[in-house]
């Protein structure tokens, strides 16, 4: 039997799928995850594998579909969860007691059960009302998805002149079991999606698609609730302390759940400016640390989406500059290098300015480090944040040295003419 594919699409999609394989790779290992990865950027998933992921696993005396198990497990924060279990509503109940029955039934996972569907789909939450808390209590969203495998083998094209506006799939088409929830689910609403409610009619056409809703399969639907997963916080940084959060989208899931996962790292450990560098370091991470031929890659288009309260914005990088970043020797180069502020010259395509640098520090480096001058020590510092680029002139020389390889690499690449 075919594997199941997913194609990537826009990037709502995208982040929903990514945050999917995250959750999966959490609890199934990071290998388990990436074997579904195609270098032709799809996600290809076998069958058996999908079917297990959807099957209902019991919890206590209650099922749910594993794959949800997993989601309610990967949302709860424990320190959120106490609190909420300690909190008390307008009456005076401690939530704890209020949901009693549920943790008896499932055990502790009730509580967390209960939780997830409280913090998606409650009022002022990401996807306020797409399911009632009812329906979400008596677990007929899970039967939604335990029927999403079977739909896929027994429905076909013909049966329905319907396709799905995210995924384009007419494959999966909703069985009929909770028809209330599954008409709201397949007709996705503006005000399902919070974050974007305010953008109706500015929102690009890539999505929407000019209706008041879409035709939404359940599979999109499980991905969309996803969505969150595959976003960065950047609230963390001191730079860029603003309340944003990014994803970096592209046309293919391998490139991003890499470049995905290397933000996460660089982010921890750069003090980065903008969210122009993140992009940019970690194109750099990603040409000098994979195998992988990235030929094919600098074709694409890398795009930061970044929300920020309700409003979402885009930035990219122009075709050369990636083109550059994804070359690998220039990439060792730029890491070797590990200067931001000649990153900065290559993102703003300033490479006259790279050679201008080499040559002053050179001058520089031409004295013992003893006799540098006031505006000698002050230019260094202003452009060289590594201790090992400017401890002396040794080093300083050989700092300088590397700009003019760097130099040299972009004017070769650049005057072999852009492809
Ligand atoms: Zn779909």
């Amino acid at each position: 039997m075919n594997p199941i594919t997913l194609y990537p699409g826009n990037w709502l999609y995208n982040a929903g799928v990514v945050g999917f394989l995250r959750v999966i790779a959490e609890h199934e290992g990071l290998e388990y995850v990436q074997s579904w990865l195609r270098d032709d950027g799809t996600v290809a998933i076998e069958q058996n594998v999908f079917q297990d992921l959807f099957s209902p696993v019991s919890v206590g005396s209650k099922s749910v579909p594993k794959a949800l198990k997993y989601f309610v497990e990967y949302f709860c924060d424990p320190e959120r969860l106490n609190e909420w279990l300690d909190s008390k509503d307008t009456k005076g109940e401690q939530t704890r007691e209020k949901y009693r029955n549920f943790a008896q039934e499932m055990e502790d996972f009730g509580y967390k059960f209960i939780y997830v569907g409280n913090h998606l789909f409650a009022s002022r939450q990401p996807f306020q009302n797409l399911v009632q808390i009812k329906e979400w209590q008596d677990f007929e969203f899970c039967r939604v998805l335990e029927s999403i495998p079977q739909n896929l083998q027994t429905t076909s094209r013909a049966s329905s002149g319907r396709t799905c506006d995210i995924c384009g799939s007419s494959l999966i088409q909703y069985p009929g079991r909770e028809p209330k929830l599954e008409k709201r689910l397949a007709k996705f609403q503006h005000t399902h999606f919070t974050v974007l409610g305010p953008s109706e009619g500015a929102f690009p056409n890539s999505f929407w698609n000019g209706n008041s809703s879409l035709w939404v399969c359940p599979l999109c639907v499980y991905f969309m609730l996803h969505r969150d997963f595959a976003f960065i916080n950047l609230a963390d940084n001191s730079n860029l302390a603003d309340g944003s959060r990014i994803f970096l989208n592209a046309p293919s899931f391998q490139v991003m759940w890499y470049l995905n996962r290397l933000v996460r790292e660089i982010y921890t450990r750069e003090n980065i400016a903008s969210v122009r560098e993140i992009l940019g370091m970690s194109l750099i991470e990603l040409a000098v640390r994979l195998e992988t031929q990235l030929g094919m890659w600098t074709e694409m288009n890398i795009e930061v989406v970044s929300i920020r309260g309700e409003e979402v914005s885009f930035c990219s990088l122009p075709y050369e500059v990636v083109q550059l970043l994804l070359d690998r020797r220039i990439a060792s180069s730029l890491a070797r290098i590990g200067e931001i502020s000649v990153l900065r010259m290559v993102l703003e395509k300033r490479f006259g300015e790279i050679l201008e640098m080499g040559e002053r520090l050179m001058m520089i480096a031409a004295k013992p480090e003893k006799s540098w001058g006031k505006s000698e020590r002050k230019y260094i510092n202003s452009q060289i944040g590594l201790e090992r680029n400017r401890k002396d002139e040794v080093k300083l020389m050989g700092f300088a040295a590397s700009l003019f390889s760097l130099h040299a690499l972009i004017e070769e690449r650049m005057g072999g003419g852009w492809r």
